[in-house]
């Protein structure tokens, strides 16, 4: 029987890895599988910082030469594995990045297992987790870092413009250069929608907030803020045809089609940011553990990383649906080893 076990291979899971090994815990972490499916559902192994080109906002990496660092931090095998750097990037990259905090985690003795986990069972000691190979895990305790996948429109032209123009995440991309000063294009009509196209008034004087009905989903406050702010224009009963773009520029424009039968619109556009809602990986909890109705896990005690089962533990955007960065997502990992580590000297008391 393993001690823990933590399910996930994000910054949120491979932090509480660093944490665990070094806690002489000998983790098991189990990353998720390259599968189809998991390619279609945007959470193939790595995690979502992986989908992504810069990070310019995880502490530790301002804009400078890594050559020499990755070389020597990075085994060949798994070097080789990392997509090729953009000539223009001055700093890390996603994938680097959680390629990094993975070294961290198994230099300090974390074991990997390629595997989706499908069904658990918490009703008695030890927890088992049920993979898709087959296997059966055993363990004391859980952590789950399984985080959330962005969902997108599913239009060929969006795959194309990915980190070039088209972004999930206006936090994380909105201060890129090739956003400043350009007029942006944020789909959705709810909260993060809204907020999205609030953020990016910092650096942008035009915001297209493009919405399939003719009214926000969005709270009544932010709504307001919105709707007064002079950067942001509201384009009701419409959703994107295709996104207009060339390998050079990226993103140019989009074209929107009318929900209500109006012609077909273009707008000009160097960035297109979807905010139409995030999935939590929860589908395999559910009845397992309590969930908040926007199906993340819930946590009963503030500031703590346990859930409603004992001794089963959980970090990152799984149980975030407000900050989803990866910043945040590692050190709620931090925080759940030690609470597993802490729970664990209390079974041996
Ligand atoms: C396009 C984009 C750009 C972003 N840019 C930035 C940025 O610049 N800076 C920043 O701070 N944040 C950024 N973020 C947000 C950041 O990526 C997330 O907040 C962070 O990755 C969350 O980490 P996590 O460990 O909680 O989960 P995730 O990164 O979501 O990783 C969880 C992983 O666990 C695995 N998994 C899921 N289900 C199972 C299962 N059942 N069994 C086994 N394994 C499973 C999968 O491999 C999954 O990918 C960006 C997000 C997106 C979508």
């Amino acid at each position: 029987m393993e001690k823990t076990i933590i399910i996930g291979s994000g910054p949120a899971g491979w932090t509480a890895a660093i944490y665990a090994a070094r806690a002489s815990l000998s983790p098991l972490l189990i990353e998720g599988a390259v599968t189809l499916e998991n390619q279609e559902k945007n959470r193939l192994p790595m995690g979502q910082i992986a989908l992504t080109t810069e990070v310019e906002n995880f502490p530790g990496f301002p804009p400078g030469d890594l050559g020499g660092y990755l070389d020597s931090a990075i085994s060949k095998g798994r070097k080789g594995m990392l997509p090729p750097r953009d000539a223009e990037l001055t700093g890390v990259s996603g994938p680097e990045l959680v390629e990094l905090i993975r070294a961290q985690a198994v230099y300090f003795g974390t074991r990997v297992v390629s595997d989706d986990v499908i069904d658990v069972d918490f009703s008695q000691l030890p927890y088992k987790l049920i993979g898709a190979t087959g296997n059966i895990y055993e363990t004391k305790t859980v952590i789950i870092a399984t985080g959330a996948s962005a969902n997108y429109l599913g239009l060929e032209s969006e795959n194309r413009f990915k980190n070039r123009g088209v972004s999930a995440c206006a936090i994380c991309d909105g201060a890129l250069p090739r956003f400043r000063n350009k007029p942006l294009v944020v789909i959705g009509g709810g909260d993060a929608a809204v907020e999205e196209a609030l953020y990016l008034t910092k650096f942008t004087s035009k915001i297209y907030l493009v919405h399939r009905r003719d009214q926000l989903r969005a709270s009544k406050i932010v709504a307001k803020r919105a709707t007064e702010h002079s950067a942001i224009e509201f384009l009701w009963n419409r959703i994107p045809e295709e996104i207009l773009g060339n390998d050079k520029e990226g993103v140019t424009g989009v074209l929107l089609k009318s929900t209500v039968g109006e012609p077909v619109m273009e707008l000009t556009t160097s960035g297109l940011f979807v905010a139409i809602g995030r999935t939590p990986n929860t589908e395999f909890l559910k009845g397992k553990l309590a969930l908040t109705e926007k199906g993340v896990i819930a946590r009963p005690i503030p500031f703590r990383t346990n859930t409603s089962v004992p001794g089963v533990f959980t970090a990152g955007d799984v149980a975030d649906d407000y900050y989803r960065q990866a910043i945040s997502a590692a050190g709620t990992g931090c925080m759940a080893a030690l609470d597993a580590e802490r729970y664990l000297a209390t079974l041996n008391r």
